[in-house]
């Protein structure tokens, strides 16, 4: 049983893993890798004079796997809300976890299968996203959804941010206290 299983290992998702993990929530994340970033190159990103799509997207898996993130390379089919746990269906295994993020950009197929209510984007190109608070919160208990799909403009800064506001809203919600994470320069 994972305390977050997140679909989706692009900047949302990938992001919101870095969180989770560092947290010390066990974390899986879920991701077919067919990002749409890895077809970009990034000039605009805070901090980042350039990089390109498919390093950014390699860099931030590699960061939440140094905080203990589980990485599976499949596509989820369903989700199942169970008795305290949502069960995530892959095309080959299942696995359940008491919080699922949604962050499959612009792949909605897992939200529409498993009955998350969505609405249509007002993004370029967006037809489509999930229905959501403003911390997140899908139509299914303990599903939240984070990023393109979430609906917020699509652009990497953002995306991963979005990522990373759901994550910290989780993790909160699991402590029933608002976290923060903060690391101190050592001098
Ligand atoms: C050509 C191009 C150029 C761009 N240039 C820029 C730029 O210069 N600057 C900028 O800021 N942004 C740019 N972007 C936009 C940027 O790539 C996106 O805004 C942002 O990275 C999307 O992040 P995301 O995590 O929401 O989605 P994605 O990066 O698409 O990640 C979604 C992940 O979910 C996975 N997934 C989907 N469904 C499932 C499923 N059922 N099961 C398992 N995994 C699933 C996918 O495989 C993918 O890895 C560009 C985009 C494109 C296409």
């Amino acid at each position: 049983m994972y305390d977050v299983a997140i679909i989706g290992g692009g900047p949302a998702g990938a992001s919101a893993a870095i969180y989770t993990a560092k947290s010390g929530k066990k974390t899986i994340v879920i991701d077919n890798d067919q990002s749409v970033t890895k077809r970009a190159w990034i000039e605009n990103h805070y901090g980042v004079e350039g990089i390109a799509g498919p390093e950014l997207v390699a860099i931030g898996k590699k960061q939440a796997a140094k905080f203990g993130a589980e990485f599976v390379t499949a596509k989820a089919t369903k989700l199942t809300a169970g008795d305290g746990f949502i069960t995530v269906e892959t095309d080959g295994e299942t696995y359940e976890a008491g919080h699922v993020i949604i962050a499959t950009g612009m792949f909605l197929d897992i939200a529409e299968t498993s009955g998350v209510r969505t609405k249509p984007g007002t993004e370029p190109r967006i037809k489509t996203i999930v229905d959501c608070t403003p911390e997140g919160k899908t139509s299914l208990d303990n599903v939240w959804v984070a990023g393109t799909a979430a609906g917020v403009s699509m652009h990497t800064i953002i995306t991963a941010g979005d990522g990373a506001k759901v994550a910290i809203n989780v993790i909160s919600e699991i402590n029933g206290e608002r976290y923060v994470d903060h690391d101190v320069l050592k001098v």
